[in-house]
């Protein structure tokens, strides 16, 4: 049948051009003699880091070192010798722009670069100084501030982060030095995600030193570490320019399921396909060559689903470099003709994907503090930091869950492959087991029937072989850290981390009164961190879950125990308005109340405005692709049947297909109707009750009008179908 649907033509054309797609090689790294260079002889190689750069006198590195720790005023002349020799390096390499790189509000990341071009005395020179470097005067008001700043005060400022090094972002025909900063408000209100993670990292430092110090141990520093797996889908990317759904949203609107999907189980961990593999060696070699650790890939769940998986870092440092994995994802995928969907569950009925958040707390010596060592006093120091990390999240669940709210990460937790937006803490059962007998005052007996010697390292031997994985907790244990798995894929790993900082810091700072208290009255450190334990684990026992968090029954039980449940973006958005909640967060001065009420119309704003997006490209589609291809179905069937009836045949088959088209189509005319009267109603309501009735009201009406696209889908011929099929976009590569 020729293709009478022009739409569809274009969608048939994608195809051809995808299975004739050859693959993209490219020169690797190599010498003048053309030997291959080892990864460790390129990796870092497109930052510049001031620890490391020979042009900077020892002497001022040292400088420039503790203060990058401890904080204080970095004096001009410092700041000037960073800067010339960030500046030399960078012009080295072909560098013509700089740029402070931030994170705003908006969730993605933002410059504005600068060529290095000057003039001096009537000449062009290259020029970055001292001011240049620590400071830039970003226009604030185009950037979200929820309300908070006024367009006439539009000043913010951008200040040099000196714990995350500088990096070189390249196109074909140029190259940008990024320096990466905090972004605040003319007050000093932070207008970032930086800013409060930096905070919660400084408070969390302190109190863990402080905590390691009490217990005899020679601590400087600790700091948060954070390893981030990041998941996302691959597709050519002539099918997703031929869905606005994708375009426009991230996610397809619409869309019939494929007969094969998951079900086989044969995707995980599969043979990476050799495209995909290809964008992946690229992808690493770009990763690599900006210090950034990337480690582990593999293929995930569902179909044209993948994992990529860094070796940890300390958090402000995984932070930004995840956010410029995720860009650096984009431009090497667009280089292989294919796209990557960052999106929480860009399809539906198959696995959606998170960022699972790895985290960990060590300090100067290396010692990490969620590893059970071998004798008492490592044992007991682990039991009582696990039992404050519990604690920390029990307290504040709810905040937590408000960090990891957003329209895409709705479609995952709660759904049946994902965690549920219950938060609990997996222990596994050994662990739970301990803690169960310090509460009930018994001894442990581990499952070789010994009973636990906290002296015999049979602690550190349990966790070594906790091989136990249960992937239905939000927040599970994994034997020398935490793994917070509800993070969505797309989202910052700032947020989430600057809660957990903050939630643990604030538990440790009591922890530290009451070590104080116990060991003033003559306990031994190993009694005194005993009782800590006891306390916070009775206390928060509550959270502790190990069993299947899919399933109904622990919704049910959590309810019981008075776990909270915030379903929806929305409703979890509105626990930043309970200042009971929150108010650890301005106690621990991670944020202020102002900022944390900027939060919340920022983020319940871009809630709204997402969804109102997807609606209208819902309605776009329906009226302007998928309901014009039902009538000129229509129109074939009816010249048949009208055929055959001169003729003296009978249309049956026909006929039957004609009516089902037909109710299918006005099932979906009057939905999406509806759907555009009740969204233009919302126009005038405020955005908080408008947020309220997009999750109640609006996206199930939305889901219905998909369930009758998917119908007229199912009914179309391929040839008459204007969108690429999940067939298409996810097996054709
Ligand atoms: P998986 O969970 O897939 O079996 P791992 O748990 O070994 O894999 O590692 C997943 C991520 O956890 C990696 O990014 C890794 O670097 C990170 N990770 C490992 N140890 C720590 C730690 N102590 N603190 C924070 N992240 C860690
Ligand atoms: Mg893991």
């Amino acid at each position: 049948m020729p293709h009478t649907n022009s739409n569809a033509k274009t969608r048939m054309t994608a195809k051809e051009r995808v299975i004739e797609r050859d693959l993209r090689a490219i020169k690797l790294p190599h010498d003048t003699n053309g030997r291959y260079l080892r990864v460790s002889q390129y990796y870092g190689e497109n930052t510049f880091n001031y620890n490391k750069a020979k042009t900077i006198p020892e002497a001022m590195r040292k400088e420039l070192q503790q203060i990058a720790r401890e904080g204080g005023k970095l004096k001009r002349e410092l700041a000037e010798v960073v800067a010339r020799a960030a500046t030399e390096w960078a012009l080295e390499k072909g560098v013509t722009h700089f740029c402070h790189w931030f994170q705003p509000l908006t969730g993605s990341t933002a410059e504005k670069q600068d060529a290095f071009i000057n003039f001096q005395d009537g000449e062009v020179i290259e020029k970055f100084g001292a001011s240049q470097l620590m400071q830039g005067e970003p226009d604030a008001s185009s950037f979200p501030h929820g309300g908070m700043r006024s367009t006439f005060e539009a000043r913010g400022y951008t200040s040099w982060d000196m714990t995350s090094p500088m990096f070189l972002s390249e196109g074909i025909n140029g190259k940008t030095l990024c320096i990466p900063t905090a972004f605040v408000s003319y007050h000093g209100a932070a207008m970032d995600v930086k800013t409060p993670l930096l905070r919660s990292i400084n408070r969390l430092n302190k109190a863990a030193t402080r905590f390691m110090n009490m217990i005899g141990e020679k601590s400087i520093r600790v700091q948060a570490n954070c390893g981030a797996e990041q998941e996302y889908f691959l597709i050519d990317k002539a099918f997703y320019y031929n869905r606005p759904d994708l375009v426009m949203t991230g996610r397809t609107l619409v869309g019939l399921g494929t007969t094969k999907h998951q079900q086989l189980e044969d995707h995980y961990f599969g043979a990476i396909p050799e495209r995909v593999k290809a964008f992946m060696d690229e992808l690493n070699l770009e990763l690599h060559r900006l210090g950034i650790p990337a480690k582990t890939q593999h293929n995930e769940v569902a179909p044209a689903q993948f994992e990529l998986a860094p070796i940890f870092e300390e958090s402000n440092v995984a932070a930004d470099h995840n956010q410029v994995t995720m860009s650096v994802m984009k431009n090497v995928a667009n280089r292989h003709g294919l796209v990557v969907l960052l999106h929480e569950k860009p399809f539906s009925g198959i696995n959606g994907s998170g960022k699972h958040v790895n985290w960990s707390m060590s300090d100067d010596l290396g010692t990490n503090l969620l590893e059970p060592g071998r004798d008492p006093h490592t044992n007991h120091r682990f039991l009582s930091i696990c039992a404050i990390v519990v604690e920390a999240v029990y307290r504040h669940a709810a905040v937590l869950r408000a960090s990891i709210a957003g329209h895409g990460n709705d479609h995952r937790l709660g759904a049946n492959e994902a965690p549920p937006s219950v938060i609990s803490v997996y222990l596994g059962e050994s662990l739970a087991n301990i803690y169960q007998s310090i509460l009930d005052g018994t001894n442990f007996i581990p499952t070789d029937k010994k009973m636990l010697d906290l002296g015999a390292g049979q602690l550190a031997t349990l966790f070594s072989d906790n091989s136990d994985r249960n992937r239905t907790s939000p927040f599970a244990f994994t034997g020398n850290k935490f793994e917070f798995r509800a993070v969505g894929a797309s989202q910052s790993v700032g947020f989430p981390l600057t809660i957990l900082n903050a939630a643990v810091a604030e538990v440790m700072e009591e922890a530290n009164l009451l070590l104080e208290q116990e060991i003033k009255a003559g306990k031994s450190v190993e009694d005194a961190l005993f009782v800590l334990t006891k306390k916070f684990i009775s206390n928060a026992k509550k959270v502790i879950f190990n069993g299947d968090g899919y399933s109904k029954e622990w919704l049910k039980e959590a309810e019981q125990r008075g776990l909270p449940n915030y379903k929806n973006t929305v409703e979890a958005l509105e626990v930043l308005k309970d200042t009971k909640l929150t108010n650890f967060l301005v106690k621990t001065g991670v944020l202020s109340e102002q900022e944390i009420t900027m939060r919340y119309n920022v983020l319940s704003e871009r809630y709204n405005t997402h969804r109102e997006i997807e609606f209208r490209t819902l309605l776009n589609m329906i009226y302007h692709q998928i309901l014009p291809s039902g009538i000129l179905y229509k129109e074939q069937l009816s010249t048949v049947i009208k055929n055959q009836k001169e003729i003296g045949l009978e249309s049956s088959v026909e006929v039957e297909i004609y009516k089902n088209l037909s109710s299918a189509m006005e099932n979906l005319f009057s939905k999406a109707r509806n759907l555009k009267t009740s969204l233009d109603a919302t126009a005038s309501v405020a955005h908080h009750k408008k947020g309220e009735v997009f999750a109640r009201e609006l996206m199930p009406l939305s889901e219905l009008v998909a369930q009758y696209s998917n119908e007229m889908e199912d009914l179309l011929p391929d040839c008459l179908w204007p969108l690429p099929k999940y067939y298409d976009m996810l097996f054709i590569r």
